[in-house]
């Protein structure tokens, strides 16, 4: 078995970065060759087809069927003309990553042979037999059907050969079993309540548009080791191995220079990237070793995440071609940095105005920090939603876990926009305010620093901060599909301005000025939402503490934060929006309980066969030699000299003979729970005994396989040592 370890790390010496070819000096000049983009359309498709596809995507019309058509015959023409061959609807299951089914552009000619073919039809709608994806019970699989339809908002894209299609996933009875329609929808609900909100500022509003600019943290590791790990080929992440010596404690992986093989890499992944539109504009090392980051210029949030998730794909493409395997699990080794998401999310105005920007003058500032409290009471009110949007069981390593930040939510602001809301909550009073003080606040608003951009400070321990133009909500994973989190932030969003409009405009009713009645509710406003601000370091014991005093939610057990899906204010905020029935809500829960569920109970089997099957009989032999060596020395030493030689040695026969009893019971131990909690019906119940009986020996049998990593004679040890997978490239 060791052989295979060693074998993986001459490769790995071996190895030369990849020659990388480009085919263009400037980046403008191929970027977005490869997508049905505006120009294109222009190009293919008849002034009214054009109209109806732009109208689509700014005014959220449908495609009528005679539109559809001419659109499909433009759309093939240009695919086929770039040398697509087939087309796909491409669609975002409640799986990780996204799903395809190719079919050519064939239909039988008129005499003999085929002809390229498409239709509206084709395009609008297709019946993928997708009965194996997770729906949570909504589709069950004797009335399998599931449907694809067109989004129009997101353009068509060619990827080796084939035509992609961006489109929702449905039921046959119209529930939702995708990401993406859940998203779109939540675009729309905070569309609609931000514009409303937006016309106490400026009448010309007439559409608020949410932004997504996501990072995506990532792993690369060499496909040789990478091969030589079953827990990495497995689950994502290792299950076992020594921490290196050195790891991360001398901060010198992080924006340092990117080592070749990698460069390579990522410009390979960059030109792919530019081909399909995706505005890559970041890459840098990340703070673990071997741990990198891409970041593109944000995007309307629904493009924004088809580009992640498409990147996420050609990100894994790209890896075999420079001999890499990426990893997206968001805790691929345990006691070094973790890999996360951040959705840097704002909302900005068909007017040009970012409404997470600071304005110029008081009105426009006014505007800004009722945008910013608005949020704030969102994620104040929607700690537990915001939580279960953003946790799995990869994620919890990362959040909750030792080692990691904990799952409390809380709202970084900085120093500027604090002072704002003190500021107001000062000067505002209850009564109707004398013109003086009003002006005086007025003149106080309008003065919030144009530098604020340069200025916020960079707390990188606040899961949800405000970072000069927008929120970053950083506790989104990795892995993770960005519409979880944004369907959350944007629903939340939306019925609290919503809220916010209805008590302002009852004020008004009642006779206060627009501008005191805004004052007042956001007095209020800033007020309730204490408890939430935080610009402390979000990682201290002390802040678990405190906020706990707070009244703020921690929950750090899976099931139980995705429990609270399920609670009444909850299934009412995602109803009363529109964005997910009771029916869908419970479906996609559902889904999540079996993920993690199934992710556990995989890690739990692979633990177990390489605990039995590999690092056992390592141990026995390594132990074996140490017996034959003191029976050696027995034979050779007098009775005396041999128990001064041979002690040290025994004490090594005796802990490794520890060791290995240990992990042998608490093996049969854990698949003891597993059978116990495998005949549970209840999805929640099963994942709830997964998480307290099962998940626990994860970590206890770990730790004497660890142990034994620094026993073991290094050549006999069967799997690639962290220090290798981490340094050796
Ligand atoms: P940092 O690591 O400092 O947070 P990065 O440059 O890595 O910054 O990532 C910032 C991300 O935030 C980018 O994707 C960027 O496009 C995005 N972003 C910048 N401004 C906005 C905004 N107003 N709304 C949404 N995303 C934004
Ligand atoms: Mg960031």
């Amino acid at each position: 078995m060791a052989e295979f370890r060693f074998k993986a790390l001459q490769k790995v010496i071996e190895r030369h970065p990849v020659p990388v070819k480009r085919d263009h000096n400037l980046i403008s000049d191929f970027y977005g060759i490869n997508v049905f983009d505006r120009p294109k359309m222009k190009k293919y498709l008849s002034k009214e087809a054009y109209k109806a596809v732009c109208d689509a995507v700014d005014l959220g019309r449908a495609v009528d069927r005679k539109m559809a058509d001419q659109v499909a015959q433009g759309m093939k023409a240009w695919a086929t003309e770039n040398g697509a061959t087939h087309y796909t609807h491409w669609f975002h299951p409640l799986t990780d990553g996204t799903a395809e089914k190719h079919d050519a552009f064939i239909v039988h000619g008129e005499e003999n042979g085929v002809v390229e073919a498409f239709s509206g039809k084709l395009l609008a709608q297709q019946e993928p037999d997708a009965s194996s994806f997770p729906s949570g019970g909504i589709r069950q699989t004797f009335e399998a059907r599931g449907y694809t339809a067109w989004d129009a908002s997101s353009p068509a894209f060619i990827v080796d050969g084939t035509l992609c299609i961006p489109t929702v996933f449905i039921s046959y009875t119209g529930e939702a079993l995708d990401y993406k329609t859940p998203l779109l929808k939540s675009i729309q609900a905070v569309d609609k309540a931000a514009t409303a909100v937006c016309l106490y500022f400026d009448k010309n509003v007439t559409k608020v548009t949410a932004n997504l600019g996501w990072e995506q943290e990532y792993f690369l590791i060499d496909e040789a080791l990478f091969s030589a790990r079953p827990d990495l080929v497995l689950t994502g992440r290792t299950l076992m191995g020594h921490a290196s010596s050195k790891d991360q404690q001398l901060d010198d992986h992080y924006f340092s220079s990117i080592p070749t093989r990698v460069y390579r890499y990522m410009e390979d992944l960059e030109n792919e990237a530019y081909k399909l539109g995706i505005p890559l504009k970041t890459r840098h090392n990340e703070v673990a070793p071997n741990q990198f980051e891409a970041a593109p210029i944000f995007e309307e949030a629904n493009l924004a995440n088809d580009h992640n998730q498409l990147l996420m794909d050609i990100m894994k493409k790209v890896a075999r071609r420079h001999y890499f395997r990426v990893l997206f699990h968001e805790k691929p080794f345990a006691g070094i940095n973790g890999s996360g998401k951040h959705n840097n999310w704002s909302l900005s105005t068909d007017t040009g105005v970012n409404l997470y920007s600071p304005g110029k003058n008081p009105k426009s500032n006014l505007q800004f920090l009722t945008f910013v409290v608005n949020a704030m009471k969102a994620v104040y009110d929607n700690q537990d939603l915001m939580r279960a949007s953003i946790i799995s069981d990869s994620n919890s390593h990362r959040l909750g876990a030792n080692e990691a930040p904990p799952s409390i939510l809380s709202v970084f602001l900085g120093t500027e926009v604090s002072k704002m809301l003190d500021l107001m909550e000062e000067a505002v009073v209850d009564r109707k305010m004398t013109p003086d003080e009003k002006t005086a606040l007025k003149l106080n608003i309008g003065r919030i620093p144009e530098i604020i951009l340069d200025n916020t400070d960079r707390n990188r321990t606040s899961p949800f901060a405000f970072t000069g133009n927008r929120f970053e909500f950083r506790a989104a994973g990795s892995s993770a599909n960005c519409a979880s989190s944004l369907i959350a932030l944007n629903t939340a969003v939306a019925a609290q301005l919503d809220q916010f409009k209805i008590d302002v405009d009852k004020l008004i009713e009642s006779g206060v000025k627009k501008d005191e009645a805004i004052f007042q509710i956001l007095k209020k406003l800033i007020i309730n939402t204490k408890p939430i601000r935080f610009d402390g370091d979000g990682y201290s014991n002390d802040w678990v503490v405190e906020a706990q005093k707070r009244g703020l939610s921690n929950i750090n057990s899976v099931p139980e934060a995705l429990e609270r899906y399920l609670t009444e204010p909850v299934k009412k905020l995602f109803a009363s929006q529109q964005v997910l029935t009771e029916t869908e809500l419970e479906g996609r829960t559902e889904v999540e309980f079996e993920k993690f569920t199934m992710k556990v109970q995989i890690e739990a089997r692979v633990l177990g066969d390489l605990a039995i099957n590999h690092i056992v009989p390592t141990a026995v032999q390594y132990q074996t030699t140490l017996l034959t060596n003191v029976r050696n020395l027995k034979e050779v030493f007098s009775e005396e000299e041999f128990e001064e030689l041979a002690h040290a040695r025994k004490e090594l026969i005796r802990e490794i003979g520890g060791h290995i009893s240990a992990i042998k019971a608490k093996v049969r131990e854990m698949i003891e729970a597993r059978k116990v909690a495998n005949v549970i019906e209840d999805s929640i119940e099963k994942a709830k005994v997964y998480d307290r009986t099962v998940r626990p020996y994860l970590n206890d049998i770990r730790y004497h396989i660890d142990k034994l990593e620094l026993i073991v004679d290094n050549e006999l040890w069967p799997l690639p040592k962290y220090r290798e997978l981490l340094f050796v490239r």
